[in-house]
């Protein structure tokens, strides 16, 4: 339920996903004739940090896009836990992904939450790849957004993304699924889908690179574009079940392609 003002905190790890869940929701308030605001925050992803998108919906003017405090905060993976923590009020709703982070784990730092086991659907129903559409199911729902009127809005905004029928349709499921999700109160999924499985890392004198397994979907990418053979597909398996790329960084320039190319955010090289 939108307010007269609605301030609502993103939070995940890594990549274009928890961005992309954030400026579709600025989107559809403005669709409803609502004023929004979307602003990106990308921490030092290096050093752990999280992936975070503030929003604003008001039916007034929006002065100032970052905030304090927020309404509502969204967060999709436990390691974005300790960068919530200072935007948690008694009165903010937290809605967690209850099948990747441990009920126990938020009430440390919130006293209202709602889970929904957002990974775990994705992952066992529609692939991981459904996933950001399937979180925007749950709260658009849980903003009051029309199911219809929400794929609408979805469709148009992404659609460039979708590369068939097939994916369209797969999206479009997860995405009214998401919105008829029965949002957990006090009782919440085993978190069964951890996705914390500890990154991957190289270094030698000159440079340091990192693979994170929890965010990798194996899609090769980064092996494809690197100049020099550096990347390889390699023989660990990933959170989402695909192989994931190995680095050899004494054959690596730091040229930044992989980085620049990889769409989750999982790859990343750079000088010492
Ligand atoms: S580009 Fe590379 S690191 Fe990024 S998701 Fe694809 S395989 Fe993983
Ligand atoms: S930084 Fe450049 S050379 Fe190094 S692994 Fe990435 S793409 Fe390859």
């Amino acid at each position: 339920m939108i307010h007269e003002t609605t301030i609502i905190l993103f939070a995940g790890e890594g990549g274009q996903g928890v961005q992309t869940i954030a400026e579709v929701t600025a989107a559809l308030a403005i669709g409803k004739g609502y004023n929004a605001t979307y602003i990106p925050y990308f921490g030092v992803e290096q050093r752990g940090a999280s992936s975070i998108a503030y929003v604003i919906i008001s039916k007034g003017t929006i002065y100032y896009p970052r905030f304090d405090d927020a309404d509502i905060i969204v967060v999709m993976r436990e390691r974005a836990l300790k960068d919530i923590k200072r935007f948690i009020t008694p009165n903010t709703d937290v809605i967690f992904d209850s099948s990747t982070i441990e009920a126990k784990d938020i009430h440390k730092i919130a006293t209202k939450t709602i889970g929904f086991p957002g990974s775990k659907y994705a992952l066992t129903k529609f692939g991981a790849k459904s996933y950001n559409l399937l979180v925007l199911g749950v709260i658009g729902n849980y903003l009051g957004f029309d199911k219809t009127e929400l794929w609408e809005n979805v469709f148009e905004k992404l659609k460039s993304k979708f590369k068939s029928k097939e994916i369209e349709e797969k999206n479009k499921l997860a995405l009214e699924f998401g919105a008829k999700i029965v949002l957990e109160k006090g009782e919440y999924s085993k978190a069964e889908f951890k996705a914390d499985l500890g990154d991957k890392l190289y270094r030698n004198k000159e440079r340091e690179g990192i693979i994170k397994p929890s965010l990798c979907k194996g899609c090769l990418i980064c092996v494809e574009k690197c100049p020099v053979g550096a990347l390889s597909k390699g023989s660990e398996v990933g959170f989402f079940g695909a192989n994931i790329p190995d680095l050899n960084i004494e054959k690596c320039i730091t040229c930044g392609i992989c980085k620049r190319f990889c769409p989750d955010g999982a790859v990343a090289v750079e000088k010492r």
